[in-house]
């Protein structure tokens, strides 16, 4: 089997090779054949046969697949866009193929979070793909909260309605200042990169609505030592707002600035002993609703 990575947006994008594996396939499995033909059509090449494999679909298309190899066939598999089994169906079926003891190869070519990390201007020597959060609840809280404490520049795909949604989530785990990108609709004919910090970017999206795809690139946490008072202070009482006790707190704190645990522990209890400071920074409190939607909004 064969995975063929095809355009993220702009068609010309088409590999040479991907067109040539394509054109080959005894069968090409696709999440959607209508979009498929499509692009096939504009590469001028005639498909011997399509099958729909989907989220849904790709486990009952498994045996097939694999009469089709064992027999000596050529299977092609893609995605709608990108790289097939990135945030796309594809990893079942590498995996039985694999486990028949068939070979799995590929035509590498597009991946939206490949292009977007590097372009983002954001360290790529180190990075973590995070592909969509979840959109609700404790795990998507839990999931945030391990963002704001990743060293790594982390990758993340959205759909553009929560993507502002998702970028003031980030501002409470991560505090204002943490660079990030926005790109979007990347090769395509409105393809747009912004880059600035978390709260620039929430203020960015409430002028200029989030249209099209996106993938959002946000740079790890500081590196030990790098956060000043004021900064420690901020992740603090953002923390504390959050309803996080002093040593839950002190250590986000301290994994988010990047500061000594002790230091920043120090600062937290001196803090307590004081009533927090109003501060347009801090996010309301509710700990079980950080980064919760409400229900209506996580609908696709
Ligand atoms: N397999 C694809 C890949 O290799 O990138 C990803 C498929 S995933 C279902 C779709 C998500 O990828 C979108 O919601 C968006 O976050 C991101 N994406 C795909 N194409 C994009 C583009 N042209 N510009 C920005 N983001 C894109």
């Amino acid at each position: 089997m064969i995975l063929v990575a095809t355009p993220i947006g702009n068609l010309g994008d088409l590999a040479p090779r991907a067109a040539s594996a394509l054109a080959g396939a005894d069968l090409i499995c696709c999440e959607d054949t209508r979009r498929t033909g499509r692009l096939l059509q504009h590469a001028g090449i005639a498909p011997r046969r399509l099958r729909r494999v989907d989220d849904h679909t790709e486990r009952a298309a498994t045996g097939e697949v694999l009469e089709l190899l064992q027999a000596g066939k050529t299977v092609a598999l893609v995605s709608d866009a990108g790289t097939p089994g990135i945030s796309d169906p594809g990893h079942h079926l590498v995996r039985a193929v694999i486990d028949a003891g068939q070979s799995v190869s590929a035509v590498p070519g597009p991946a939206a979070l490949v292009m977007a990390l590097v372009v983002s201007g954001l360290p790529c020597d180190r990075f973590v793909y995070e592909g969509f959060l979840p959109r609700s609840g404790s795990a998507r809280a839990q999931r945030l909260d391990e963002l704001a404490t990743q060293a790594r520049t982390v990758v993340l795909y959205e759909a553009p309605h929560r993507v502002e949604r998702t970028l003031s989530d980030l501002v409470e785990v991560c505090g204002p200042e943490r660079r990030v990108a926005l790109c979007r609709e990347l090769t395509k004919l409105h393809e747009e990169i912004w880059r600035g910090t978390l709260a620039e970017a929430v203020e960015h999206l409430g002028t200029h609505p989030a249209l099209g795809e996106y993938v959002v690139v946000l740079a790890g946490a500081p590196a030990p030592g790098a956060g000043d008072d004021q900064a420690v202070d901020d992740a603090l009482r953002a923390a504390l707002a959050r309803g996080l006790g002093t040593k839950e707190a002190a250590a986000h704190a301290a994994a988010t600035t990047g500061r000594a645990r002790r230091e920043v522990y120090a600062r937290a209890v001196a803090l307590r002993g004081v009533r927090p400071a109003p501060s347009h920074r801090a996010p309301k409190a509710g700990r079980p609703t950080v980064g919760g939607n409400p229900p209506d909004a996580s609908a696709q």
